[in-house]
């Protein structure tokens, strides 16, 4: 039970069940948290940072219910194959080939540019980072096991799972296993028993290639495939079941699919009790994806100009289950709301005693908010209600610290902080001070009107200076 837990529950949508669930952990007051990490060859995309931002808030939600959390994230650094289907070049090996480096370096250098993303979006790091080929071994022993328990089958280049060994296949995305006939995108394969089957264990090639990252196993020298690692690396840090497993919603008909086969075949017991797949980052109504050929990265939003946590606010602004269509002019917008945010925080006292009660009225609103299935929006709501309302500024300044806990804006940081207002309108209330001295009353008025574009209020001074104000 947390600690706001005052006869509100949280309640989370499930896709296991396609349901809203009141949220129970296996251990009271713990909470497992497994997210599917970035394949690090090439950077993450702000669709990806969509996802990862929208864990952070799920985990900071948690913990301001009152639950101390475990998280655990992967990163893919081998396995992740450049076709569908188990098909094609590892994409970590087709980048070392054409950046002239090794699969190894490329793999470190893009989880270090990964994980400084999530930090410059206030993601707080996860307790654990494991990476799959620290844990072949690990991944090894659950394909014996599989293998033991009759699961599996050798084609000519791995060792498959056969799904219709597996009843429950297809039941996160709701699709039959005779439904799922494999897409334009998959070329069918003579050696699989089903479409759906999919690869435990790859070979390496035998045409005289030879891979950077390959390991001895019972099968031969090979690699894991994609899926295998998140089973085994979630339940060696978190256990089965595990609470609460999160990625986007591209990864539920294949990979997390595959994921609870592996997982749930032979254990019986779910993998995680509850699935939370956020909605996607779109450009023009379709998937931002490395793959698309449409993604940004957050430095194509900074070499822009913005603040990336104008990103964050973006993001918490759409509910996660909820697509999100990126625009320029959307960065903007959640930025100029960012920036004003900052402003009334600074202008909010640093000190004095709020009235209890007047805190808790506006806090049951902001937890209820979180509780409705991590409803950000609304919280964003409650936040701009609660600045522009006649409260105390002292209970405002309470709350805001309470509300930044979970937005992670960074704006708790700011309360009581003197602003300063920025260069370029400090230029503009110079101008206007010339122009006042020419008695050019229509100059006067337009910077005026520009300087409260940029959210600050110019007042005339008797000595013939002027102060700023955040509007
Ligand atoms: P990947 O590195 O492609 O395996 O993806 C890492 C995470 O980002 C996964 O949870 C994906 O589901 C998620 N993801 C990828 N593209 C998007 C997008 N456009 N919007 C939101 N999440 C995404
Ligand atoms: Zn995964």
């Amino acid at each position: 039970m947390g600690r706001y837990h005052g006869g509100t529950m949280l309640r989370i949508w499930n896709t296991r069940h396609r349901a809203l669930e009141e949220f129970a952990s296996v251990t009271p007051g713990k909470v497992g948290l497994y997210n599917c990490g970035p394949t690090v060859y090439n950077p993450v995309t702000i669709g990806n940072l969509r996802a990862y931002t929208f864990v952070d808030v799920l985990k900071r939600t948690l913990q301001v219910l009152g639950y101390e959390v475990r998280h655990v994230m992967n990163i893919t650094d081998v396995g992740h194959l450049v076709g569908d289907g188990d098909v094609g070049e590892d994409k970590m090996e087709r980048e070392a080939k054409r950046q002239g480096q090794t699969a190894w370096d490329i793999a470190r250098m893009y989880e270090a540019r990964a994980l400084a993303d999530e930090a410059r979006l206030n993601i707080l790091p996860p307790d654990v980072l494991p990476r799959a080929t620290e844990h072949v071994a690990e991944q090894i022993a659950l394909v014996q096991a599989l293998e033991a328990a009759g699961f599996t089958y050798r084609a000519a280049d791995g060792i498959y799972f056969d799904t219709a060994k597996f009843p429950a296949y297809g039941s996160l995305s709701g699709q039959k296993l005779e439904e799922k006939a494999e897409g334009a995108r998959v070329a069918i394969r003579e050696d699989k028993r089903n479409p759906t089957d999919f690869a435990l264990w790859k070979f390496s090639p035998t045409d005289g290639t030879k891979r950077q990252m390959e390991w001895e196993s019972p099968w031969g020298i090979g690699f894991p495939g994609w899926h295998i690692e998140c089973s085994a690396m979630s339940v060696k840090y978190l256990g089965q079941p595990f609470d609460i497993h999160a990625g986007g919603m591209d990864l539920i008909p294949v990979h997390h699919e595959n994921e609870i086969a592996q997982s749930e075949a032979i254990q019986g017991t779910p993998l995680a009790r509850y699935w939370m797949h956020n909605e996607f980052l779109t450009v023009d109504g379709r998937r931002m994806g490395k793959s698309e050929g449409n993604a940004y990265t957050l430095d194509d939003l900074m070499a822009r100009g913005h603040d990336p946590l104008a990103f964050r606010y973006l993001c918490l602004n759409a509910h996660y289950r909820s697509k999100l269509n990126f625009t320029w002019e959307g960065v903007a917008g959640a930025e100029s709301a960012l920036q004003h945010l900052r402003q009334l925080a600074r202008a909010l006292p640093s000190s004095g005693e709020p009235n209890p009660e007047a805190v808790s009225a506006w806090r049951t609103r902001f937890i209820q908010a979180l509780e409705d299935d991590v409803n950000t929006p609304a919280v964003l709501a409650v936040v701009w209600e609660c600045l522009k309302s006649e409260a105390d500024p002292v209970v405002k300044a309470a709350l805001l610290r309470e509300m930044d806990q979970v937005l992670g804006l960074g704006v708790a940081e700011l309360i009581g902080v003197p602003f300063g207002a920025p260069a370029e309108v400090v230029a503009l209330a110079e101008e206007r001070v010339v122009v006042r001295q020419a008695k050019d009353w229509a100059a006067s008025d337009r910077l005026r009107d520009a300087i409260a574009e940029k959210g600050w209020k110019v007042e005339d001074r008797k000595d013939g200076g002027f102060s700023l104000t955040p509007m």
